[in-house]
């Protein structure tokens, strides 16, 4: 079969390999499942791998089959597999746990010690291919009726987590949540202020670089959120612009935006760190007063990673919601739909690209003639 792979630390080596097709034998006691792929979204991981700046070959392979944010269907299933049948459409979770106590609780998203593996960034091939195998444990079966969006639940599930620990961690007290602030406008940013306009029905704020009649901050404004340029609205002084922030998410990775939210976040606020910065550039920040107003202010700030099969089933749940609430809308983050041969083209980082998807299986309907 043909897969898409890099050779992990080699900057632009993503090519296309011939390998042996996996199969339902690849697992013992014939708890394998076959995925044929059908789709598979790319991230700014992704390109950051194809970079050689991230990501690692399994153990004795010099090279890396990528793609994370993979949608399929099944091909075959083992003897021994119950739950899944041939037919069904499914989504495959990223990480593989290793030994440690969080894993070993289904919590690999929370790994102690760092020896999990993830799917096509860590020490396992990814989605990027014709087929995968992988056992059940780690397969959320999707509903027909989400075939158009699914390839974007794991991205979803990525917002997911932190939301759901925000609340968790705020049971310390008692915390309404009104309005919410998002750094960044990146499928993460969006598919935040989704999950917090949908499911939350909080006040969202969304600051990024783009001007108001891009797409991007037109999406957000057909969701009700609130957008604003960071020219308008100065990230450090958005608590004095808009009113009390009860939960910041940051999702650019970027030091001074993230310092910058460290000083506006509300009384018994919560920041949640969600971007993976790159490089080691310092900043000067005013620490006096970031501490100040952490401790007089009751404030709380997390980081969050991956995230584990429940915030699969949530996603999966909340596809619904946004669906009833604003037809159509999340599939409209699909920008850029490239063919299995192209996958050059689609590991390009372009600025209007929101998410971009390539198209490795059969072309569905509603994929035909569409935005190639
Ligand atoms: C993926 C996560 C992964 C993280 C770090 C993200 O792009 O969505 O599942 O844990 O990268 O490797
Ligand atoms: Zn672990």
């Amino acid at each position: 079969m043909r897969a898409i792979a890099v050779f992990p630390g080699k900057s632009n080596s993503a090519h296309m390999v011939e390998m042996p097709e996996p199969s339902v034998n690849d697992f013992p006691d014939g708890r394998g499942v076959l995925v044929k792929v059908l789709r598979v979204g790319i991230d700014g991981t992704d390109t950051e791998i194809n970079e050689g700046s991230y990501g690692e070959a399994p153990a004795g392979s010099d090279f890396l089959v990528i793609g994370h944010e993979g949608l399929g269907r099944i091909e075959e299933v083992g003897g021994n597999v119950a739950g899944f049948k041939k037919g069904d459409l499914v989504v495959a979770t990223v990480r593989r746990p290793g030994g440690c106590i969080n894993c070993r609780a289904g919590e690999s998203d929370m790994c102690l010690d760092g020896v999990y593996t993830e799917r096509g960034i860590k020490g396992a091939h990814g989605y990027m291919a014709e087929y995968y195998a992988d056992v059940p444990d780690f397969l959320i079966r999707i509903p027909e009726k989400h075939e158009a969006v699914a390839v974007m639940l794991e991205p979803l599930t990525v917002v997911e987590k932190p939301v759901v620990q925000a609340f968790k961690m705020q049971e310390r007290m008692v915390w309404q949540p009104e309005r919410a602030l998002i750094t960044g406008a990146g499928t993460i940013g969006l598919l935040g202020a989704l999950l917090l306009r949908g499911v939350h029905d909080l006040e969202v704020h969304v600051i990024s670089r783009e001007p108001h009649d891009s797409f991007r901050a037109e999406w957000l404004k057909s969701i009700g959120a609130i957008y604003h340029t960071a020219d308008e609205v100065e990230i450090a002084k958005a608590e004095e612009a808009l009113g009390r922030i009860d939960f910041i998410r940051e999702a650019t990775g970027v030091p001074q935006v993230i310092f910058s939210a460290m000083c506006t976040i509300g009384r018994n606020g919560v920041l949640a760190l969600l971007g993976i910065s790159g490089g080691n550039r310092e900043i000067t920040v005013p620490g006096a007063q970031i501490n100040l107003e952490m401790v007089l202010g009751n404030q709380t700030i997390f980081g969050s990673v991956n995230a584990n099969r429940r915030y699969f089933e949530m996603g999966v749940e909340h596809f619904s919601l946004f669906e009833q609430k604003w037809p159509g809308a999340m599939q409209k983050l699909i920008t850029l739909r490239v063919p299995f041969p192209d996958f050059h083209r689609a590991l390009e980082r372009r600025q209007e690209d929101i998410k971009t998807v390539l198209e490795i299986g059969e072309l569905l309907e509603h994929t035909r003639g569409g935005v190639y």
